[in-house]
C-alpha cells in the first residue's frame, strides 16, 4: 500500500497541473478571441482615421494639384523679365490666395538673400492677380521657408519633382519650386495658415462630419496638440477628452507634427456580444475548473482515508485477537489447573480466582467497547435520556473511582459550580464519556500526574472539563482523535495499551445526548477535553428537588466538603 502512496501523489500533483494548464491554455484562447473579434471591429475605423488624415493633408496640396506638368525653366525665364509667375501657375496662386485656410500668399525666389541678409520678397495680390514686391516679409514666413530650405538642401541631389511641399507644422505650408534637370531651386510660394479657418471651420466641422455622432461611427476622435496638452478640434462636443481611454493614435508624419488624431472606440453590438460572450465564458470555465479541482482533491482526500482507515483496521484486527486470545489463555490455564483439583491451597485459589476474574472482566469491557462501536456504526445504540444533575453523576463516578486515581500517584483537582442545572443525559452514556476521558488522561500522562475535572454551567450550557498535564497532542493528531482506530504515533501510545475506539465512542454518545466535545491541546503540557450539554429548560431550574442538604448544595460530594478548588 506504500509503494503506491507516492504514486497517488504524483498523479493528483499530475491531474491538478494537467487542469490548471488546460485552464490557462483556455483563458488565453477565449483572450485572443476577444482580442481578435475587437481588432476585426476596429480595423476598418483606424483606416477611416487615417484616410482623415490623409484628406487633411490632401486640402492644403488641393490649390497645387497638378502642378508638377509646369516647366519651372519656362516659369524662370518668365519671372526674370516680368517678376510675375506664368498664367498657369498664377491660377494656381490665385486659387490658394482665394483660399480661406491661407492668410497670404509669398514668392520668395531663391537667388535672394530674403529672410538672410533682408526681408525682400513678393507678395501675391489677390485684388491685382499679380506679385507685388515686398520689404517686410513676417517670421512666420520666414520661418516656413527656411524649413524648406533646409530639407530641400538634403534632397535636392537625388529630387527629380519640380515641386516639393513642406510644412512648418501648422503654422505655414511652402511650395518649393524645384528645377530638377539642373539640380536648382527656383523659389518658394509660402502661405501662412488662418488658425481659426483651420481648427474650428474645417478641422470641428470635418470630424463632425465623419465622426459624429459616436453611435453611428463607434468611436470619438479628438484632434490633440500633445506638446501643449490641447485640444484643437472634437469630433463630438459631448464627449471629455479622457487621456485613458483613448485606444488609437494617428499621428501627421511631416505636417501637423506636434497633433495626434487620437481615438476612443465607443464599443459596438460586436463587442458587446464579444464581452459577454467572454464573461459567460469564463464563468463557467472557472466553475467548471473548481468543480473538477474540487472532485479531485475530495476523491484524494476520500480515498486516503479510506486507506487509513483500512491500515487501522487491520492493525486493530491484528491486536484484537492477539488481546483476546491472552485473557482467554490465561483463564484457559488456570481453569484448567482448578479443574484438575491440583491446587489446594487456599492463598493460591485465590490468587487462580482472580486472575480468572481480572481477566473476565478485562474481556468483557473489550467486547462492551467493540458492541458500542458496532452498534454505533450501525446507528442502533439505544439510550434513555432523564433529566439529571451532572454534578451528582460526577460525584458518584469518583466516589467509584478516586480512590483507584489516587492509587496511580495522581493529584486530583475537583471544582464543581454551585446550583449546576439538570440536564437531559442517559447515565450509561455519560459514565462510558467520563470513564473513557478519566481513563485517557491517566494513560497519556507520564511526567505530571494531574487530574482536574471542573463543572461549570451558564444560563444555556453545563460544561464539563477533564485536564491533565500530560504528554499533550500536536494539531494533526487532534484532527484525528475521533476517528475509529485512530492512535496517536508517539512512543507512550504505542506502549499503552488502547484500540483507538474510545474517544470515537465518547464522541458518538455525547452527541446521542444532544451535547459537543472539543479539545484543546499543547504538546509537552497537556490536554483539555471540554463536553457541553444544554441546559434543560422546559423544566424549573431550581434546586427544589434536590435533596436539601444543610452545609451544600454539592451534598452528596464530600471531596467538597474540605474545600470548593481543592487539590488531594
Ligand atoms: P486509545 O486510547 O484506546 O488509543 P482513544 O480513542 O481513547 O483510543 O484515543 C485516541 C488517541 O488519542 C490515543 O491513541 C492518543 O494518541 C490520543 N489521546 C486521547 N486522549 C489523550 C490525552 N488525554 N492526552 C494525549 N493524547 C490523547
Amino acid at each position: 500500500m506504500k509503494r503506491y502512496s507516492k504514486l497517488r501523489w504524483v498523479l493528483l500533483a499530475a491531474g491538478v497541473i494537467a487542469i490548471l494548464g488546460l485552464t490557462g491554455m483556455n483563458v488565453y484562447s477565449l483572450y485572443q478571441l476577444h482580442e481578435s473579434t475587437i481588432e476585426t471591429d476596429q480595423e476598418p475605423k483606424k483606416l477611416q482615421v487615417a484616410e482623415f488624415a490623409d484628406r487633411v493633408r490632401y486640402r492644403f496640396f488641393k490649390p497645387f494639384w497638378g502642378l508638377s506638368s509646369t516647366s519651372i525653366e519656362k516659369l524662370q525665364s518668365h519671372f526674370e523679365k516680368t517678376n510675375q509667375f506664368t498664367e498657369e501657375v498664377a491660377t494656381r496662386v490665385q486659387e490658394a490666395a482665394e483660399d480661406s485656410i491661407f492668410t497670404d500668399v509669398y514668392f520668395i525666389p531663391a537667388n535672394t538673400e530674403a529672410c538672410q541678409q533682408n526681408r525682400f520678397g513678393y507678395k501675391y495680390n489677390k485684388a491685382h492677380q499679380q506679385l507685388i514686391p515686398s520689404s517686410n516679409i513676417s517670421d512666420i514666413v520666414c520661418d516656413g521657408m527656411g524649413i524648406a530650405r533646409t530639407q530641400m538642401r538634403a534632397l535636392i541631389h537625388d529630387y527629380r519633382y519640380n515641386n516639393k511641399v513642406t510644412f512648418d507644422t501648422n503654422r505655414s505650408v511652402t511650395v518649393v519650386l524645384v528645377n530638377p534637370s539642373e539640380k536648382t531651386i527656383f523659389g518658394y510660394v509660402t502661405m501662412p495658415i488662418n488658425q481659426t479657418y483651420l481648427t474650428e471651420r474645417f478641422l470641428e466641422k470635418e470630424l463632425q462630419k465623419r465622426f459624429g455622432p459616436p453611435e453611428e461611427s463607434g468611436m470619438n476622435v479628438w484632434m490633440r496638440d500633445w506638446t501643449n496638452n490641447n485640444i484643437i478640434a472634437s469630433s463630438n462636443e459631448q464627449a471629455n477628452y479622457d487621456h485613458d481611454k483613448v485606444q488609437f493614435k494617428q499621428r501627421f508624419p511631416d505636417f501637423f507634427d506636434n497633433w495626434n488624431l487620437e481615438v476612443a472606440f465607443t464599443g459596438s453590438s460586436t463587442i458587446e456580444a464579444s464581452n459577454a460572450s467572454l464573461t459567460r465564458n469564463l464563468i463557467v470555465l472557472i466553475a467548471g475548473v473548481l468543480l473538477l479541482l474540487g472532485a479531485l482533491v475530495f476523491m484524494f482526500i476520500s480515498a486516503q482515508r479510506e486507506r487509513a482507515l483500512a491500515e487501522r483496521q487491520a492493525s486493530f484486527l491484528a491486536n484484537v485477537t492477539h488481546e483476546l486470545k491472552t485473557p482467554l489463555t490465561v483463564m484457559q490455564a488456570a481453569g484448567e489447573n482448578l479443574s484438575d483439583g491440583r491446587v489446594q491451597d487456599q492463598e493460591r485459589l485465590k490468587s487462580y480466582g482472580n486472575h480468572i476474574f481480572e481477566e473476565a472482566v478485562r474481556l468483557r469491557k473489550m467486547i462492551e467497547k467493540l458492541l458500542d462501536v458496532a452498534k454505533a456504526d450501525a446507528g442502533q445504540s439505544l439510550i434513555e435520556p432523564k433529566p439529571v444533575y451532572l454534578d451528582e453523576l460526577v460525584q458518584n463516578y469518583l466516589d467509584d473511582h478516586e480512590e483507584f486515581i489516587r492509587d496511580k500517584g495522581f493529584t486530583l483537582e475537583v471544582n464543581m459550580d454551585n446550583d449546576i442545572p439538570k440536564t437531559m443525559l442517559d447515565e450509561n452514556s455519560f459514565n462510558t464519556i467520563l470513564g473513557n476521558l478519566v481513563e485517557n488522561a491517566l494513560k497519556y500522562s507520564t511526567e505530571e500526574h494531574h487530574l482536574g475535572i471542573y463543572l461549570d454551567a451558564s444560563d444555556e450550557e453545563i460544561m464539563l472539563k477533564i485536564v491533565d498535564h500530560g504528554i499533550g497532542m500536536t494539531k494533526k493528531t487532534i484532527n484525528h482523535i475521533f476517528d475509529k482506530f485512530y492512535r496517536a504515533e508517539d512512543t507512550l501510545t504505542a506502549e499503552t495499551k488502547g484500540h483507538g475506539l474510545g474517544l470515537s465512542i465518547v464522541q458518538n454518545l455525547v452527541e446521542l445526548n444532544g451535547g459537543t466535545i472539543k479539545v484543546d491541546s499543547t504538546p509537552g503540557k497537556g490536554s483539555t477535553f471540554t463536553v457541553i450539554f444544554p441546559v434543560l429548560t422546559d423544566m424549573p431550574s431550581d434546586n427544589s428537588d434536590k435533596p436539601t442538604e444543610p452545609t451544600s448544595n454539592k451534598r452528596s460530594i464530600p471531596l467538597t466538603q474540605q474545600s470548593e478548588n481543592y487539590v488531594s
